[in-house]
């Protein structure tokens, strides 16, 4: 039987701001049916990730991609691989039956043909929706859990500073670090998303960084006492501020420096005479260094959603059309939560 894929690519390197005009709907013809000898898994996609870090290995040239595995540079007019849970239509794979549900290295398209050695495990789903193994207990959950514990090591009573604090990473750092017995300030780019951090998800304080015309008084006025872990998600002049504002022994985790992601003139310039004489533990880490830590993260996180002490925040599109607008969006910072678009139903 003969499917048509549908796919995005991208038509040129992206350099500055992603726009619609830089992507493309492909189609192509896709057999399902399999040469016994061919050791293939065809997956239909059914939730795709939508990230940041995508834009830096759009770019003609990033550091961040010879650094890891994940983060290889996209050719224009080729699939883009991405975190994904699909169903699996045919697999002349041993591991794999028809109709197992499964989560790893999908594409931003409709099907995935995943060859021997391919990242795809078998996907137990433990009752909860798939998207949240997309984000809350996918990726987006390790990089909060693995940054916030393994590199903050936070202690009750810390206080605790987060930047794009609504996003997909930075809210389960709040929700954790609350969990912790942390006092939690975020900070985001909109009043409702303030709102949302104070109301909903249960963060002490949070500011709109855009209203803000100096960001060294207002780290001092959120944290008289000062900071004693800082997410960092941003870069940039907040993370320049942030260290000034940093207590002796504080930790920060360098998450992500989207702030800088569009201009490549632009990087944190913070005070080493700072770091040194307060003992700041600065250190920028990837996700997937953790998964030693997978099984741990994914029972304290599961139990926590089961008893209602994390709320889950998702952003859902629909369709493969609508990738590279929801991509787009994180730009923007019209996302609230995980950004992810569902391709099908199950
Ligand atoms: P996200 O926060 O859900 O979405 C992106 C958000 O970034 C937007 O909603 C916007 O929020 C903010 N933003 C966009 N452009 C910005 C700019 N120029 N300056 C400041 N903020 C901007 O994305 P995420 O997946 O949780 O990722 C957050 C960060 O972690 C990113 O830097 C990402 O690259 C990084 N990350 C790292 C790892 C790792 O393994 N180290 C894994 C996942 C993610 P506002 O409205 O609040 O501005």
């Amino acid at each position: 039987m003969d499917v048509v894929n549908r796919y995005i690519t991208i038509n040129n390197h992206i350099n500055i701001a992603p726009q619609d005009s830089d992507f493309e709907l492909k189609a192509s013809p896709l057999s399902l049916s399999l040469d016994p000898a061919s050791n293939v898994v065809i997956v239909k996609n059914l939730y795709v990730s939508i990230d940041p870090y995508q834009l830096n290995r759009m770019k003609s040239f990033s550091a961040s991609q010879k650094t890891s595995d994940f983060a290889v540079a996209i050719v224009p007019g080729e699939a883009i691989d991405t975190y994904g849970v699909g169903k699996v239509v045919a697999s002349t794979n041993p591991e794999f039956d028809k109709g197992d549900i499964v989560v790893g290295l999908l594409n931003w398209g409709e099907f995935t043909v995943t060859k021997a050695g391919g990242m795809l495990n078998k996907l137990n789903p433990m009752g909860f929706p798939l998207s949240y193994h997309v984000g809350i207990l996918g990726f987006s959950g390790l990089t909060a859990y693995a940054g916030l514990f393994e590199i903050c090591k936070p202690k009750k009573g810390e206080k605790v500073f987060v930047s794009t604090a609504l996003g997909s990473v930075g809210n389960l750092v709040g929700q954790f670090a609350k969990l912790s017995g942390c006092y939690v300030v975020g900070c985001a780019g909109s009043k409702e998303k303030v709102a949302l951090l104070k109301e909903k998800l249960g963060f002490d304080d949070a500011f709109n960084y855009r209203e803000e015309t100096d960001l060294n008084s207002t780290l001092k006025r959120y944290f008289p006492n000062g900071i004693d872990i800082y997410f960092d998600n941003v870069g940039g002049e907040m993370q320049e501020v942030a260290v000034s504002n940093m207590n002796i022994n504080g930790r920060i985790a360098v998450c992500g420096v989207i702030s800088e992601y569009l201009d490549s003139e632009k990087r944190a310039a913070p005070s080493m005479i700072e770091v040194i004489y307060k003992r700041i533990k600065i250190q920028g880490f990837l996700a997937g260094d953790y998964l030693n830590i997978f099984g741990d993260f994914l029972s304290t996180t599961c139990d926590r959603l089961c008893t209602g002490k994390i709320q889950p925040l998702e952003d859902i599109s629909d369709g493969v059309e609508s990738i590279p607008s929801a991509f787009i969006s994180l730009y923007r910072g019209q996302n609230i939560g995980k950004k992810i678009v569902k391709i099908a139903e199950e």
